[in-house]
């Protein structure tokens, strides 16, 4: 198949971000010629990707064209691994959940039975998709653990011991016949951040606080990655507390040691706020904060308050005006999300924190990582997949596509 014109992957994630677009605005965003932007139009609106609209004739007199994602267009299958849950999803152009599939992973599950039981939700949500869309983006797989986009493999360090250096995406890839890729969750919030976010955010530093600790910036649209490469090393700043906790790296009162959902867990539990073994770090940060009481929301403000002060030291540091706060302890946390607005009114500069859970406007962020993943192949490869050929019942033509 001829690769999309090169425009199209920038006109896709306009859309998704804006629907309802006019030719005129999208050439003025896109810095193309009218002819390019219609040319491109052309291509994806042939494939089933693109509808427009004319709206009737304005104060102008002349009636509006508008272009936007078809409702049955492009798909996408989502698949987020972390520690304590797992997930196949399919999903619309924008994200939004069509059918989401729980799975039985976890960091026990051996290598050969996760790709069978990944494999397996994928194939049957893309039986679903192919009744109800016209092509399919990708499978894009956000891992709660370092990943390599380019190689498709499991890195170090990641919480999966038993598939370190295991090559997800093309196992994947060679399981179903369907175009997979992988990256770590962090790394993944950022690029979701940059193509579903309609407010576009500026340059900013994303704090992810989970079981572990992330923290990556975004620089022009893109993940910066700095020297290291590790999102997980933000998790590793000193924070400053005088308990002089000892961390898995060899460090004291590393935020990952001080400050992460583990570490609540485990103080909720030594304090008695907690009992029984937490299946959902999300439940566990929601009963907290829903308490109200004093030592369960201090655990939450306090782990809040050191991220936030380290966050905003970085911010300052490079510039940047704008912070993004997710993972359990800000999704579910109205408290911590409190404690980091507090840190962030102090005076002498000019970053502002925002959510995650409110720039995704419901959708998972879960998801909308894992989608971004599939947008990035798309974008590399500038391939969709007709899901015609799955429908025909030749699945295996799609990878021949590919
Ligand atoms: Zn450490």
């Amino acid at each position: 198949m001829e690769p999309l014109s090169i425009n199209a992957p920038s006109l896709l994630r306009e859309l998704t971000r804006n629907g309802g677009v006019t030719r005129q605005a999208l050439q003025t965003t896109l810095k193309v010629s009218g002819p390019t932007v219609t040319r491109t139009i052309l291509e994806l609106t042939d494939l089933g990707v693109l509808e427009s609209t004319v709206t009737a004739a304005g104060a102008k007199g002349r009636p509006a064209e508008t272009v936007d994602l078809a409702s049955d267009g492009l798909c996408i299958i989502a698949v987020s691994i972390r520690a304590e849950r797992a997930t196949v999803s399919l999903l619309d152009a924008r994200g939004q959940g069509v059918e989401i599939r729980g799975l039985p992973l976890g960091e026990e599950t051996d290598y050969a039975e996760a790709v069978g039981l990944i494999g397996q939700a994928a194939l049957q949500l893309t039986a679903t998709a192919a009744a109800r869309f016209r092509s399919l983006a990708g499978v894009g797989i956000s891992f709660g653990g370092s990943a390599d986009f380019t190689t498709g493999a499991i890195t170090t360090p990641s919480a999966f011991k038993r598939w370190r250096g295991k090559p997800l995406a093309r196992d994947l890839e060679f399981y179903t016949g369907l175009p997979c890729a992988i990256d770590n969750y962090s790394f993944a919030l950022v690029g979701a951040l940059n193509w579903f976010d309609a407010s576009k955010a500026a340059d900013f530093f994303l704090v992810v606080a989970d079981y572990g600790i992330g923290g990556v910036s975004s620089i022009g649209n893109q993940a910066y990655l700095g020297q290291e490469r590790r999102p997980g090393d933000f998790g590793h700043i000193g924070s400053r507390t005088t308990g002089r906790l000892a961390c898995h790296c060899g460090g004291y009162d590393c935020l990952a040691a001080t400050s992460s959902v583990k570490t609540i867990d485990r103080e909720a539990r030594d304090q008695g706020l907690a009992t029984g073994k937490t299946r959902d770090l999300a439940e566990l940060v929601r009963s907290l904060d829903a308490s109200q009481g004093e030592a369960a929301l201090s655990l939450l403000t306090g782990a809040a308050r050191r991220i936030a002060e380290n966050a905003l030291t970085i911010c300052r540091g490079m510039g940047l005006i704008s912070c993004v706060f997710g993972g359990v302890l800000f999704d579910c946390s109205p408290a911590a999300c409190a404690a980091v607005e507090d840190v962030f009114a102090a005076p002498g500069h000019s970053a502002a924190p925002r959510f995650l859970h409110q720039l995704f406007d419901g959708r998972s962020p879960d998801n909308l990582a894992a989608a971004s993943v599939a947008y990035h192949l798309l974008s590399d490869k500038r391939q969709v997949y007709p899901l015609a050929a799955y429908r025909d019942g030749d699945a295996m033509r799609l990878r021949r596509l590919s």
